[in-house]
């Protein structure tokens, strides 16, 4: 299988190229149809499988260039992958020049304001600095039409389950929700059942 078989754009397909990723993974193959149609899907996977690409490739096709506000928020559980993602994603969307921001704890609210006053298609962040920036406005949602949740076993883990459902709660109804975890467990399952569609797909 090659990436062109999703349709999706050329810009897409040859940024993944010069980033010599020629063949989806299993869980690309799996996730990214139903992403592309804005379904709701809980992704049951490890580090390594490519999941950032699996949900990354269908945030930068539908984003539009042209809206200034952002359209995507992917919640992570440290400042590292919150760099990660920012920087694999804009390697997919360069030729669409999509716009990545990283927001993050004990770092400059300020800096981040100010980026995210600019263009910002996409935001990253980690629960409780995207939180700050909802309650202070910095951050405004309205355009968010998806929402991923990435290792979101780390981030109950480490006790963020409050800040993430206050941010969910600040988000578009009508949306798209990504969840992606190393492992399943009733928590998991509970956030899913709040703040997912009933006709959720499952990968693992
Ligand atoms: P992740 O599971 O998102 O942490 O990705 C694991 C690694 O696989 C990263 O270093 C990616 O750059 C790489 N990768 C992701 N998708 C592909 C692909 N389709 N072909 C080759 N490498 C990939």
């Amino acid at each position: 299988t090659l990436f062109d078989t999703f349709g999706i754009s050329p810009e897409i397909v040859k940024a993944l190229t010069s980033l010599r990723y020629f063949h989806p993974t299993a869980v690309q193959e799996a996730v990214i149809p139903l992403a592309l149609e804005k379904q709701d899907v809980i992704v049951e996977s490890q580090t390594g499988s490519g999941k950032t690409v699996a949900f990354g490739i269908p945030l930068c096709e539908q984003a539009e260039w042209e809206e200034n506000k952002p359209q995507a928020l992917i919640l992570v559980p440290t400042r590292e992958l919150a760099l990660q993602i920012k920087d694999d994603l804009m390697n997919i969307g360069r030729l669409k020049r999509i716009k990545v921001t990283a927001v993050f704890g004990k770092s400059s609210f300020k800096t981040q304001k100010s980026e995210l006053k600019q263009k910002s298609h996409i935001v990253v962040g980690t629960p409780g600095r995207v939180l700050e920036h909802l309650k202070e406005g910095t951050l405004v949602v309205d355009k968010v039409s998806s929402l991923v949740l990435d290792e979101a076993d780390e981030m109950l883990n480490m006790g963020f389950i409050e800040q993430v459902e206050d941010v969910i709660n600040y988000l578009p109804k009508e949306r798209q929700t990504m969840l992606f975890s190393a492992t399943m467990s009733p928590q998991i399952d509970q956030l899913a059942s709040f703040y997912m569609s009933a006709d959720r797909a499952s990968v693992r």
